[in-house]
């Protein structure tokens, strides 16, 4: 399917690995011009050369914390008028809902919350004006059914998701969709560190840990970030313009709910 959006330029926030990677990949093979960030200048680097060589596409990369106000400035300046923005940054930590300070919670919903709202704030204005323009919000399965011991991202990613439900309707007039992907759990870097955690905690190996974890997924396997990036890329496409204020969760069935 031409996904009808070759030519538009695209900012994908944390892709140089993982979930922001998958996007920024089929974006790239729909024909976008991108920006990718991330902290870390060697594999963002490395990321966008393979991905502008793969693709014949132009990529921009800019070494930044896209949760930090100042970093956030030097990607949108380099960014400049974006087409289309995926949201998307590390995940708040794990822990206990008694250990959690003040500090924690603000940091959370930095990351989580305020930092996708000011780039949604930063490059809406600029799509609405031009009558096209598609947001995606990498959240988590967690806005759906809670995750224990990431009380964090299950608070902060709630707030956003309010956000969103009520803002997605206020810009769609002008051709701009806003909507959240929610990802259970997928074959990244940031799964290998949680299974490797529960290999340590059940004293078992991390095959087993991993196998483990997959026994409980309907799938019975981990989603890939490449078929992550699919679906990212058909809610940035022209004919997802109808697609409004969705929560769009990709889990292989993980979450129990009938609607
Ligand atoms: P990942 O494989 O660890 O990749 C994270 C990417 O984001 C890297 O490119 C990293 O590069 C970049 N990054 C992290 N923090 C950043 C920041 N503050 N500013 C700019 N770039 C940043 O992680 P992932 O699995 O793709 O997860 C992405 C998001 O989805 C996270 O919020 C995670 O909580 C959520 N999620 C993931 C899963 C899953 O199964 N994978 C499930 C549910 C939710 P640098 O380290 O160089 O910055």
């Amino acid at each position: 399917m031409d996904l009808k959006i070759a030519g538009k330029r695209a900012l994908v926030c944390a892709s140089s690995k993982g979930l922001g990677r998958g996007c920024a990949e089929a974006l790239a093979e729909a024909g976008c011009t991108l920006v990718m960030n991330a902290r870390s200048a060697g594999p963002l680097d490395a990321a966008a050369a393979e991905i502008a060589e793969t693709y014949g596409v132009e990529v921009t990369a800019v070494a930044a914390d896209i949760t930090d106000p100042e970093g956030r400035a030097a990607v949108l300046e380099a960014a400049g008028d974006v087409d289309i923005l995926v949201t998307n940054a590390g995940g708040p930590p794990p822990g206990n809902w008694s250990d959690w300070d003040r500090g924690d919670f603000i940091d959370a919903l930095d990351g989580a919350m305020l930092t996708p709202i000011a780039l949604m704030q930063a490059l809406m204005p600029g799509m609405m004006a031009r009558g096209w323009g598609r947001v995606v919000n990498i959240t988590s399965r967690s806005v759906k059914a809670p995750i224990l011991p990431l009380g964090l991202s299950n608070a902060a990613r709630s707030g956003l998701t309010g956000f969103v439900a009520g803002t997605a309707r206020q810009v769609a007039a002008q051709g701009v969709t806003v909507n959240n992907l929610l990802p259970g759990v997928h074959a990244t870097a940031r799964i290998e560190v949680l299974d490797k955690a529960l290999a340590a905690e059940k004293g078992i190996d991390q095959a087993a840990a991993r196998a483990q974890r997959a026994e409980g997924i309907p799938a019975k396997r981990y989603g890939d970030p490449g078929e992550f990036g699919k679906m990212c890329a058909f809610l940035c496409s022209d004919h997802a313009g109808f697609i409004v204020g969705q929560n769009i969760l990709l889990d292989g069935g993980e979450t129990f709910s009938t609607i």
